[in-house]
């Protein structure tokens, strides 16, 4: 039986031997990007304890809920999904149901008040222990485990073991929480101050993942622009720029991607380093949030629309053929027509190839939840409907600018429409369809034939090395 090393913890080696050989898990992941992460580390977790995922919650020993409490309907979702496991526990009595992510970290007691029948509840900061807490569940009962605010740069987990869903492409996080205070976010009350990993944690990280395969990186963080001014490396603080560098660096990874950056920390450096560094893709997701300066400081972003587009075009002057994309929230609170309309303006103006649209859902806990002048739903539909109108416009016009051009693009596997075809992401993060079988992660060229409001279709030109 092989041993399970877990270096979650600073300095703490912890030698255990899997306790759930052949048990079955099933995990459910709402929310973003962190959260699938975050699920990947507790898969990989549930995995080298012996256990082996199941597509049924009814049919597993250990069902995980990876929670988010973006939306407004988050937690209602919640509870519901947690009312249909109680039916399943009452049928089978030593199943464990595990509760973990954002609305675990904000609602702490409550869950196991409100739904008895989970056995652990644990916080964004604790998912190194899962499998711990599982077995305190086993041998003494139901637990809740959130963080404190002592948690410390240490105990950012890295070398913990990671299932990932894909072998050629994965995510690595560098740092954790967020300090702005953007009024409609819950994450800074939910992840906490920020926390950055060390370089070298983060460089070893993405060494090993070249070593098992890995050839696309995207480095996670709130706000990456502020990465490391925790840090205090011989008197200095590490800058992303040189991040950015030293991941290039490393042998195996053709491809580097990072979300998000913030507008109001972004400076010339960071562009120069993707411009300089081959590895670091043409692409960058830039959020907006809105086109209106009153807005704007009503959401504490620390920008104007004016300084949002100077920013977007010093980074288009750097980084030659940068691909964009944005989020926009449509009917913040006092949004008012002529709000409105400045996001237009500034959407058109930026051109951005691809936008995540989102309408105004407050947040309990938020400052914007309680602000006055919220917007009738009607009004943000109606102009929710006008900005996905205008912005798969531009879409579509950006896409058919790429017709005629040879794209380099990395196989993500057979099209879920027809088998023969391959879907593939370009540089830019581009969908491109192109005709043929291919292995996941290799790369090639291709020439861009036709362009569709979402994707791409081309043929191959040029077979890689890889
Ligand atoms: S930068 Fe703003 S929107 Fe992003 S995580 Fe921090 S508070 Fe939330």
């Amino acid at each position: 039986m092989s041993e399970l090393t877990m270096l979650g913890m600073p300095g703490v080696k912890e030698v255990r031997t899997p306790s759930r050989v052949g048990k079955t898990y099933f995990l459910r992941t709402f929310g973003c990007q962190m959260n699938e992460h975050d699920s990947e580390r507790i898969a990989g977790l549930l995995e080298s304890d012996g256990m082996l995922p199941v597509g049924d919650a009814g049919a597993a020993d250990v069902v995980v809920l990876n929670t988010c409490t973006i939306r407004e309907n988050a937690d209602t979702r919640l509870y519901g999904y947690l009312g249909s496991l109680k039916r399943a526990k009452d049928e089978n009595p030593n199943m464990r149901i595990v509760v973990g992510g954002c609305s675990a970290q904000k609602e702490r007691d409550l869950i196991r008040e409100r739904a008895g029948w989970v056995d652990v509840v644990f916080g964004t900061h604790n998912v190194h222990r899962v499998v711990d807490l599982l077995d305190h569940a086993d041998e003494w009962g139901a637990i809740t485990e959130i963080w404190n605010e002592t948690v410390s740069v240490g105990d950012v987990p890295s070398g913990l073991p990671v299932h990932r869903e894909s072998d050629h492409s994965a995510w690595v996080t560098i740092t954790i929480g967020c300090n702005n205070s953007c009024t409609f976010c819950i994450v800074p009350i939910v992840r906490g101050r920020e926390i950055s990993r060390r370089p070298g944690d983060v460089i070893r990280e993405v060494e090993s993942l070249a070593r098992s395969g890995v050839k696309e990186v995207t480095l996670l963080g709130q706000n990456v622009n502020s990465y490391g001014r925790d840090l205090d490396l011989n008197g200095r603080s590490p800058i992303f720029a040189d991040l950015l560098r030293r991941v290039g660096e490393v042998e195996g990874i053709e491809r580097i991607r990072y979300t998000s950056p913030h507008p109001k920390d972004f400076r010339e450096d960071v562009a120069y380093a993707m411009a300089e560094t081959p590895a670091v893709c043409e692409q960058i997701h830039f959020p907006l949030q809105s086109g209106s300066d009153r807005i704007l400081a009503a959401m504490h972003r620390g920008y104007t629309a004016e300084r949002f587009l100077a920013k977007l075009e010093m980074m288009r002057g750097i980084v030659p053929d940068l691909a964009s994309s944005t989020d926009i929230i449509v009917g913040f609170p006092g949004e008012t027509d002529e709000d409105f309309e400045g996001t237009l303006e500034v959407v058109e103006a930026a051109r951005f190839d691809s936008a995540f649209m989102f309408q105004f859902s407050p947040r309990p806990g938020t400052p914007a939840a309680t602000m006055d002048g919220q917007v009738p739903a009607d009004v943000v539909q109606e102009r929710f409907d006008r900005l996905v109108e205008l912005q798969n416009r531009i879409t579509l016009e950006n896409n058919e600018l790429r017709v005629g051009r040879v794209e380099e693009v990395m196989v993500e596997g057979p099209s879920k429409r027809d088998p023969e075809v391959a879907t593939t992401r370009s540089r830019g993060n581009r969908i491109v369809h192109v005709p043929g079988r291919f292995d996941a992660g290799n790369t090639f060229h291709a020439e861009i034939r036709r362009a569709a409001p979402h994707y791409l279709e081309g043929v191959v030109t040029t077979p890689s090395a890889s």
